[in-house]
């Protein structure tokens, strides 16, 4: 299998039908890189910059942080890299910084609402990010955005930045992308303004499933209990992807499921065209991508949902091995 995925590593995702599906890989540290070349992911669909800050013993600095970002965008070779910014709380706590003793810390103060409220840290980390830009391109995408006016406040931040910037003299990236996080059910229903807006929207169905189907997901007991390929929660997909399709707004899905083969074929079927997924998946995802033609699996699907499946699963598994 490792030799067959080799073989495809610079081919592209195109299925049968000739679809083009972008594969791109999540990172976090300077160890991720090197897969960037050897997986053959396209660019870097989600890096979670606060796997750096979780390494160390201290806040690092602006300058200490220019210079990582620096080299991510220096090893991705012009690849587009999607920096994530800081997604601390919930499972993620600082060492160094003071805990908060909250009930229920994945529904707490958190990611983007930590940004806002004490928007220190982030204001460093733009400034760290658009320095190692250095007159080149850059993406920047806000975690767990729960309703248009955090991204609108978000953006105004970076808008602020970017003066300070100026201000400074500091060469300005050039040009910046702004995209939000689609993690929370609430965004998937805002209004289509907030589609307008943002640049591009990212799916992080680990936390959107958690909170679809209220199932924690770090509780062993109940996180396998609901299937991704449920098909209220496929409905609720394509219904996002339709409302981005109707503004013309990027959409990508870079939770966990992304990487698993059958589950991407599902989104590609319902309209992703952007997946992103830990490195080693990159290989089985496109590999099964290029022998399926996404019509007949969009059948397929519609089809359960008609008999009134409660998962798609059974059925696409049952199509795929009766076609391959
Ligand atoms: C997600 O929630 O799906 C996601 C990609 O972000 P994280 O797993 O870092 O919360
Ligand atoms: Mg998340």
């Amino acid at each position: 299998a490792q030799e067959r995925y080799r073989s495809i590593r610079d081919k592209p995702a195109v299925t049968k039908c000739g679809t083009r599906i972008g594969l791109q890989m999540n990172a976090g540290l300077m160890a991720d890189l090197p897969s960037l070349e050897n997986s053959g992911a396209e660019g870097v669909g989600l890096f979670r910059t606060e796997l750096q800050f979780l390494v160390r013993n201290q806040m690092p600095r602006r300058s200490e942080l220019s210079a990582l970002y620096s080299r991510v965008l220096e090893a991705a070779q012009g690849k587009r890299v999607v920096f994530r910014t800081l997604d601390i709380g919930s499972d993620k706590v600082l060492p160094y910084m003071k805990p908060n003793d909250e009930p229920n810390p994945a529904m707490g103060w958190r990611a983007i609402r930590v940004g806002l409220d004490k928007p220190g840290i982030m204001r460093m980390q733009l400034q760290a990010l658009m320095r190692a830009a250095n007159g080149g391109p850059l993406t920047v995408m806000f975690p767990f955005v729960a309703q248009l006016e955090e991204y609108r406040a978000a953006r105004a931040e970076v808008d602020r930045t970017l003066e300070r910037e100026a201000r400074l003299g500091h060469t300005l990236p050039s040009s910046i992308e702004v995209g939000a996080m689609l993690e929370t059910p609430s965004l998937g229903f805002a209004p289509p303004k907030f589609f307008e807006e943002v640049d591009f929207l990212s799916i992080g169905g680990n936390d959107l499933k958690q909170f679809f189907f209220a199932a924690d997901r770090e509780n062993e007991r109940v996180r396998r209990r609901y299937d991704t390929l449920n098909v209220s929660f496929l409905t609720f997909l394509q219904d996002i992807v339709a409302r981005c399709d109707a503004s013309n707004t990027p959409v990508s899905f870079c939770g966990e499921d992304a990487g698993r083969p059958v589950e991407a074929l599902c989104f590609a079927a319902i309209g992703f065209r952007h997946l992103s997924m830990r490195p080693a998946s990159i290989g089985p995802v496109k590999s099964l991508l290029r022998r399926c033609d996404l019509n007949d699996v969009a059948r397929v699907i519609a089809d359960a949902r008609t008999r009134g499946e409660m998962s798609v699963r059974e059925s696409v598994m049952t199509y795929l091995r009766e076609q391959y």
